[in-house]
């Protein structure tokens, strides 16, 4: 469960603060020869109409908000 604890805005994108379950990931497919991997972050502010990060949103709503949200 992840839990915001602020937002503000940042351009067009609201920002919010979240508590992680996890910092460092096994990887897995192509890169699985690395020993974990970081995203420091989700979302986008920009939302370009070709990017393929869109379709790991948290829910529909998020994903259709697209480059409005990190
Ligand atoms: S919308 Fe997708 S491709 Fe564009 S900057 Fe954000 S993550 Fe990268």
């Amino acid at each position: 469960m992840v839990h915001s604890q602020q937002s503000q805005a940042f351009g067009n994108a609201k920002v919010s603060v979240c508590n992680s379950k996890t910092l460092l990931n096994k990887p897995t497919g192509f890169i699985n020869a690395y020993d974990f991997t970081l995203n420091p972050y989700r979302g986008c502010q920009y939302g370009c109409s070709y990017c393929y990060a869109a379709a790991f949103s948290p829910n529909h709503q998020m994903q259709q908000d697209w480059g409005n949200w990190v």
